[in-house]
């Protein structure tokens, strides 16, 4: 039964039981789980209805889903691949074995969720993590009346360094941006490339005042010292423009947050490049 294979997993997992399972869908919509287990029971419903409705449901489509099912019970095991489920299980269950197959479900989970959350080229978050990640760091400020900023930057004229370098010098310019921006942002702040050449810093526990000095000093570490392109043989000079804002009191959603410090960056293009906007809120 369901307790027997919690029971089994009970050092090393949290695991919680539903046994209804219209209300097993909805926790797992909801929750942050890691993996799924359904198991066959007998007539009270359909595991494969289940199984269905948590590939059907955008909050739960990419969760592990493992069948815990009855031996020699074939057709069930193959419609439940064929819908999608990763993984099954036959009974009785031997402990080592359902332990192994969910640590390669997890494994397989946590490597996913790095690639849709990480940016292949500079290999900072994506705007995905950003979308996820910003919401929380909002509220979390919130409850705690701590300030937060973000800044958003973004590369002069770099449609004329493609131009010039080709795309492979863009590229060239893109990581070694994102590796700059590494060396003068705190380890604790996010960093995600946002699009093209745009960047967004988010900083907890920053006022303004701060957050504007790093982006001066982001904006000086770009423009003192020449960018490599061509694998080394050639130098040149890259600037980028920076937005700053800082949260203000109960108003600040997300979207409203990236869409003010979206103007301070356009701003910043307007007065010229090369420029560090804050403005006070
Ligand atoms: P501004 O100073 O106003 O920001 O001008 P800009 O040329 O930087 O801005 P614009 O938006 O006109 O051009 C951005 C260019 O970035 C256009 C696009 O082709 C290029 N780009 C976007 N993503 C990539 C990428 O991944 N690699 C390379 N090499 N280029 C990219
Ligand atoms: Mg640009
Ligand atoms: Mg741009």
């Amino acid at each position: 039964s369901s307790a027997t294979i919690a029971n089994m997993l009970r050092d090393g997992y949290r695991v919680d039981v539903e046994d209804d399972p219209q209300a097993g869908l909805f926790r797992a919509a909801d929750g942050s789980y890691e993996c799924i287990l359904v198991t066959s029971a007998y007539t009270t419903y359909d595991p494969l209805r289940l199984c269905a409705q948590l590939r059907a449901l955008d909050r739960t489509r990419l969760l592990p889903v493992m069948l815990v099912a009855d031996r020699g019970d074939d057709a069930m095991i193959a419609r439940a691949l064929e819908l999608g489920v990763n993984d099954y299980i036959v009974r009785p269950v031997d402990q080592q074995e359902l332990m192994a197959r969910l640590r390669t479900q997890l494994r397989r989970k946590r490597y996913n969720d790095r690639l849709r959350s990480s940016d292949p080229l500079t290999g900072l978050h994506n705007r995905r993590y950003l979308d996820t990640h910003l919401p929380r760091l909002l509220a979390r400020a919130a409850a705690r009346g701590r300030p937060l900023s973000v800044m958003m930057a973004d590369i002069d004229c770099f449609k004329a360094i493609n131009d010039s370098w080709g795309h492979q010098g863009g590229d060239d310019v893109l990581r070694e941006f994102a590796d700059r921006l590494r060396q003068n942002i705190r380890g604790i702040d996010l960093i995600c490339r946002f699009g093209g050449e745009e960047f967004v810093v988010v900083m907890p526990d920053t006022p303004l005042d701060v957050a504007e000095t790093v982006a001066e000093r982001l904006r000086v570490a770009i423009a003192s010292d020449p960018f490599t392109v061509d694998g080394g043989k050639n130098a040149i000079a890259v600037t980028t423009s920076v937005g700053v804002v800082a949260t203000a009191g109960a108003h600040d959603d997300p979207a409203t947050l990236l869409k003010r410090v979206d103007l301070a960056l356009y701003d910043a293009k307007n007065a010229g490049r090369n420029c560090v906007v804050a403005p006070a809120a």
